[in-house]
């Protein structure tokens, strides 16, 4: 290892304190505990001499995109065995037995289906997979997600399944929109998150914010924002 992977590097350091400060300010102006707002790094597209420089500074969630690169970077980091690693990418039903072996979160369920395969791959001494609802918030035709009007009964449908355990909804709101509709959108991923507390006691996690929106979000009640850009630098693929 080199002495760089093993400080860290003091510009991802600083770019990471950064994140950590916004996301303090935001819970303050929210008036929401310290704390109260989880930080998921996500390092797709990044080597894992990136994921090593953010977990010298102490981070400790990860979020992969694409489960072959995920799976590669987990196997070569099992050494860190308190990494927690989310999976927050789009999910075709015949790579699900991956994400049930690897992950210890998954983001973006949106159809029984897959959450069916997920609670009958999760290995039996791995504690249950612990799951997100993918809401399509602003009824994008080309976004996964779940209506709306159908997420709560796909979340009824996953309390079911016994190697899952629900933790409550994921959504990417539209980019560069006014103000007020993102407002709009993010009060309206509330009501939906609040109302699906109504159906169990373990659900406590509205997984919403991005670099450009972490700020919006955590004023609307997020509890998880999902940050790349802003700590690990802009990506070269499109993704
Ligand atoms: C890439 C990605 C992120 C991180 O986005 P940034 O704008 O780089 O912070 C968050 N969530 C999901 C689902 C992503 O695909």
């Amino acid at each position: 290892m080199s002495n760089e992977t093993t400080t860290g590097s003091p510009a991802l350091a600083e770019r990471i304190d950064k994140v950590r400060a916004r996301i303090r300010m935001a819970e303050v102006g929210a008036e929401r505990p310290e704390n109260s707002v989880t930080l998921v790094a996500v390092s797709k597209t990044k080597p894992t001499s990136a994921i090593e420089q953010a977990y010298a500074t102490g981070q400790r969630a990860f979020g992969e995109n694409y489960v072959q690169e995920a799976v590669d970077k987990i196997n070569a980091l099992q050494h860190f065995t308190d990494i927690e690693w989310h999976f927050i990418g789009p999910l075709q039903s015949n790579k699900t037995r991956l994400v049930a072996e690897y992950f210890h979160w998954m983001h973006t369920v949106d159809r029984l289906k897959i959450a069916q395969r997920l609670s009958t791959q999760r290995p039996a001494a791995l504690p249950p997979l612990q799951v997100l609802v993918q809401v399509n918030i602003d009824d994008e035709d080309s976004k996964s997600g779940v209506a709306a009007h159908e997420a709560l009964k796909l979340a009824s449908q996953i309390l079911t399944l016994p190697n899952l355990q629900l933790r409550g909804l994921m959504a990417i709101p539209k980019a560069n929109v006014s103000a007020h509709e993102q407002s709009e959108t993010l009060a309206a991923l509330r009501t939906l998150f609040v109302e699906l507390q109504q159906l169990d006691p373990n659900i406590d996690t509205l997984s919403v914010g991005m670099s450009n929106d972490l700020e919006a979000a955590v004023a609307h009640g997020s509890t998880l924002v999902r940050i790349g850009t802003d700590i690990f630098g802009p990506r070269e693929t499109a993704a």
